[in-house]
Order: structure tokens, then sequence, then C-alpha cells
């Protein structure tokens, strides 16, 4: 196997992936802030599927965390990541430093509408133009055929989809459902802050999913009702502070009033000075059901 290149800049990144594309590799991307866990594993796992030459983004991006939030405290752990992607057999790892990315202040951004209104959008101003602009700087340094992203971020998933559709971006955006710990916790950089109390405290996201995917199954249509459940669950666990509890149609990510096909219920919690999300799709499939019912309960499905 071909030795793990590490490059800080822009240039050397465009350097090495003209050179894989000219020995005739498919380039797949998969852009991280580090921290990593088996949650990126997975992404550099379907990253790989096809034997392309595989690259991953570390960077902590300044622009997408609000003056409050916690950008000086993100975790960060650039040995144990670099160790991670050699195992994983990642080809190329780009570690630009924050004025690599950003030499001046920038005047341009991305912006997407309407997929941003709700969710953590309202909860976090400017943080999904940040998100647009730094993957779209970075779709255009590494130039993938495919960019893996996971659905544990569903609305930044739909917004980097939509965001690629609307700009004609040539590049495939691959999906990834959510890793979970054995006991359902969804993985995450910032699972790393968690004392041993608030780790207990922060299984109530899933608990509270899982009760509104049971409820969905149970025939309950009312959002509202499986909103109030959820924030009953969260509210059983112990204090914390609710951003959201939300079930919202798949595709454009806005408010239903009753669940007709498949919906994505989703929620962040403050635990501490900890904010969690996590998301699920629930109700039944778009589809009549097929006679055998094929229908997937025990792994997160993709919304459409
Ligand atoms: P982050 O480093 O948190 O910005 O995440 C980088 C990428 O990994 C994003 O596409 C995330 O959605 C994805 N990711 C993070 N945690 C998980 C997880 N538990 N399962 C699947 N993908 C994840």
């Amino acid at each position: 196997m071909s030795r793990m290149i590490r490059a800080e800049t822009i240039r050397k990144v465009r350097e090495v992936v003209a050179h894989a594309r000219a020995a005739g590799r498919l380039i797949s991307f998969v852009p991280t802030m580090g921290a990593l866990h088996a949650g990126h594993a997975a992404l550099l796992g379907a990253a790989r599927a096809d034997g392309a030459f595989t690259v991953v983004s570390i960077f902590v991006n300044p622009t997408q965390f609000g003056p409050s939030e916690d950008f000086a405290s993100y975790p960060r752990d650039a040995e144990g990541d670099l160790r991670l992607c050699k195992q994983h057999g990642v080809d190329l790892v780009f570690l630009p430093s924050a004025t690599e990315m950003y030499p001046h202040a920038p005047l341009t951004s991305v912006s997407v509408d309407r997929l941003t209104r709700h969710l953590c959008g309202p909860h976090r101003p400017g943080h999904f133009a940040g998100v647009a602009t730094v993957v779209l700087k970075l779709l255009n340094i590494v130039t993938p055929d495919v960019a893996c992203f996971g659905q544990k971020d569903a609305q930044q998933l739909a917004v980097v989809r939509r965001m690629v559709a609307d700009l004609d971006l040539p590049v495939r955006i691959a999906g990834v459902p959510t890793v979970r710990e054995a006991d359902g916790l969804a993985m995450s950089s910032r699972n790393r802050r968690l004392s041993a109390v608030d780790r207990e405290q922060a299984l109530c996201l899933v608990r509270a999913l899982r009760e509104a995917e049971r409820m969905a199954r149970d025939g309950v249509r009312e959002v509202a009702d499986i909103e109030a459940r959820m924030r009953e669950v969260v509210r059983a666990a112990g204090p914390s502070t609710i951003d959201y509890v939300s079930v919202v149609d798949c595709d454009e990510l806005q408010p239903i009033d009753r669940i007709h096909g498949p919906a994505l219920a989703a929620l962040a919690v403050r635990i501490g000075a900890t904010r969690l999300i996590d998301n699920l799709v629930i109700g039944p499939p778009p589809d009549p059901p097929a006679a055998t019912g094929t229908r997937p309960t025990r792994t997160d499905r993709e919304p459409s």
C-alpha cells in the first residue's frame, strides 16, 4: 500500500490530486473537523469503496461557529486523526491553517435558503453559510468525483446536496447512515467533552427519536403529539436546554402537521456546555409497503 500523503497547502493538494487523476484514479473526498471517530471511519469506508483515491480534510472552520459557540474548545487531536486516516487507507490528508483557507477576509459566501430556515438554522445564525462556503471551497480545491457526508448532520447534508444541484457542481454527494455507540448515542466529536453523568443523560436524544419512531409506527400522525412526547423524554433525563425538537419533511426540512410518508425527526439539546444533535427518519415508507415488509427498522434511513 502506498504511503499517506500529508498536505498543508492548497497547491500541494491540487498537485497530488492531479497526479492521481492522471493515473486514472477516481477521487473521493471526506471533509471533517477532526477529532475523528468511528462515524468518520464509516465515511472513509464509503469513500474508499470503489478503490478511489481518498482525500480527507481536517479543518475546524472558524466561519461556521457563532461568537458564543465552541470554536476555541472544539476537540482537536491531529495525531489521533492521522493515525485513524492511515489505518483506513486514506491517500491524502489536507490539514490547512486558517490563513491557508482564508488569506484575507472573504467577501463572498454561499447561502442556501429555505432548507436552513428551521432546525439548527435559527439557532446558529450564519452557520450554514459558513458550512456551504467552506464546503464549496474544499470541493474546488480537491475536485472530487464523489464527496461523503454523514446523515448525522442531516440538515448539512441537505444543504450541501442542494448547493451542488443549484450550482451544477460536478460531484456526486454520498450520504452515509449515522454510526452509533452500542447504547445508541450518535457518535460525535463533541461526545469527548461529556462527563460520565452527561454521557448518560445524552442518551435522551436517541431515546426521544426512538420514541418518535415507535409512535409513528403505532399510527400516531399528529406531529404535535410526537414532538410533545419527545420533549418529555428529554426532560425526564435531567436538566438540559432544548434548542429544538422537530419533525419536518425529508426533502425541504419544513415543519409538517401530520405524518403522511417518511419524515425527519430531529433535535438539538444542550447538556451542560455541550450541544448535541441527532435525527432519525420516521413514518411510513413512501411507496405502498411490499407484501414481505422490507422496511428497515433498526438502521437509520436516509431522507429521499
Ligand atoms: P464533523 O467532523 O463533525 O464536521 O463531521 C464530518 C463528517 O462526518 C460530516 O459529514 C458528518 O455528518 C459526519 N459524521 C459525524 N458523526 C457521524 C456519525 N456518528 N455517523 C456518520 N457520520 C458522521
